[in-house]
């Protein structure tokens, strides 16, 4: 349902996060379960349920989240090298359905990933 996941509470500040960065088109905090020593969470305000539910109309948002993630990552400390990731529905391991970024650092990544 698009009006009922997690990390609509979580912009909406009915339950708490580590919130390290607010603006009008997204929120972004650390992952309750960190796959790496920096690994944050990066939410369009916006309710996208999937990356394959992008519209020309989100090209600008989906600018502006990279766009703090990179900001993140130098605020982080770790853009000597990060990983972003997306996941896209189910099959890619995508749980929460309320598109976002995860911004991953602070340690070497392998490839292929998982
Ligand atoms: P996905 O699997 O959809 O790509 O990513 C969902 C991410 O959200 C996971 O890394 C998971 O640990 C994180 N997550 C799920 N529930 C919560 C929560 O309540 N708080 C925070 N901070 N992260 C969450």
């Amino acid at each position: 349902m698009l009006g009922d996941n997690i990390f609509l509470k979580i912009i909406e500040k009915k339950i708490p996060a580590r919130i390290i960065h607010e603006d009008e088109h997204c929120v972004a905090f650390h992952d309750i379960n960190p796959q790496a020593p920096v690994h944050v969470l990066i939410v369009p305000r916006k309710v996208i349920p999937t990356h394959a539910d992008i519209k020309a109309e989100d090209c600008e948002l989906l600018g502006h989240l990279h766009l703090v993630a990179a900001q993140l990552a130098e605020k982080l400390g770790i853009n000597d090298g990060y990983r972003l990731v997306l996941n896209c529905k189910e099959r890619a391991g995508q749980t929460v359905p309320h598109l976002h970024l995860h911004l991953l650092g602070g340690r070497n990544f392998t490839w292929p990933p998982g």
